[in-house]
């Protein structure tokens, strides 16, 4: 099976997002029209706006990176909000896709739709075999919901509407906000500001101790044109690096990154979550896809995002 993006007229929906924005960066390199919709003329949430644009559009094929993200806090702090929001812009993307005849979708989930438990490296059949990781439920609910919407249209309709679960992703784009932010973007601004101003320590969350898998934002975009171009089927398929690190560990090797040379302090107060979340990329290599940015390398240039934009952003919404 392969569909050829070639002349097609493409959706990226949440294209101002980290992951959107890598596809649209990606989907350049492709002869393809690239479409997107600023949240100020057309919001996700409202179902007649959305019909009403991909009416007028017209899109061949979509990609569904739109959503509301955030990391272990945020996710515990909004649940309303990370339930809600993600069921409606879903709900209304795809099914304006279909109404609109859109010929090939990829959903865009996360690896935290599957059991707190679930044997590692995770494979994707583990869906919906045990309890989900309390503190972001409402999120992976809501993911959930998204791959049985793709699913229910296949069935139903014949659409062909795929899904992708991407591993813990970083990269340009990310979010540095402290309290809302996934943990590398944390601890990359972490060691940035301990190093600037000299500190003995870094304080990092939790034990150290859950293993975490992290993939570069480019590779996830490339992996995505790569599944909506060769993919087709009802299951979902992961999207990750296939490898996983200590928390701790990850976090020397952001200290080595950004030089910041003090100790690594634990402030035990703030949950670890999910003891280990490695996916299976078994699934994904068996297409012929493999990653191409070494986690290291993937750091480096996280940083130099971050010096160059993300610190420039932050000191506009400080006013410093
Ligand atoms: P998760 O993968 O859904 O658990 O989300 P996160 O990326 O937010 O957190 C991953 C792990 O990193 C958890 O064990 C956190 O406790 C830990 N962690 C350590 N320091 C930080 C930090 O400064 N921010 C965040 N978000 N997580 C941290």
């Amino acid at each position: 099976m392969s569909y050829d993006l070639k002349g097609k007229r493409v959706w990226v929906a949440g294209h101002r997002g980290m992951v959107g924005s890598a596809i649209a960066r990606r989907l350049k390199s492709e002869s393809c029209v690239v479409l997107t919709v600023d949240r100020s003329d057309v919001d996700l949430k409202d179902q007649t706006a959305v019909r009403t644009w991909i009416t007028k559009a017209r899109p061949d094929a979509v990609f569904v990176a739109a959503a509301k993200v955030g990391g272990i806090l945020a996710n515990d702090t909004y649940p309303a909000d990370f339930l809600y929001d993600n069921l409606v812009i879903e709900a209304n993307v795809i099914e304006g896709s279909f109404r609109a005849g859109v010929e090939k979708l990829l959903f865009l989930g996360s690896s935290c739709i599957y059991p707190k438990f679930a044997p590692q490296p995770i494979v994707e059949s583990a869906l919906l075999t045990g309890d989900l990781e309390p503190t972001n439920e409402w999120y992976a609910i809501a993911k959930i919901a998204g791959i049985k919407l793709c699913q229910a249209y296949r069935k139903q309709h014949g659409a062909d509407f795929i899904s992708a679960m991407p591993t813990n992703l970083y990269g340009p784009g990310d979010n540095f906000d402290l309290n809302s932010s996934h943990v590398m973007p944390a601890l990359i601004r972490k060691a940035h500001e301990a190093k600037t101003r000299g500190d003995k320590d870094l304080t990092v969350w939790g034990t150290g101790k859950p293993l975490r898998e992290f993939l570069h934002v480019d590779d996830c975009a490339d992996a995505c044109v790569h599944l909506m171009k060769c993919y087709s089927d009802v299951e979902h398929v992961n999207v990750g690096s296939g490898e996983d690190l200590s928390i701790l560990e990850l976090t020397r090797l952001v200290c080595e990154v950004v030089g910041f040379k003090g100790g690594i302090v634990h402030d035990l107060t703030k949950p670890d979550g999910t003891p280990r979340k490695l996916m299976s990329a078994a699934k994904l290599r068996s297409t012929g896809w493999r990653p191409l940015i070494a986690l290291e390398e993937g750091i480096r240039s996280s940083y130099n995002w971050y010096l160059e934009t993300g610190l420039q952003t932050q000191r506009v919404q400080t006013g410093d």
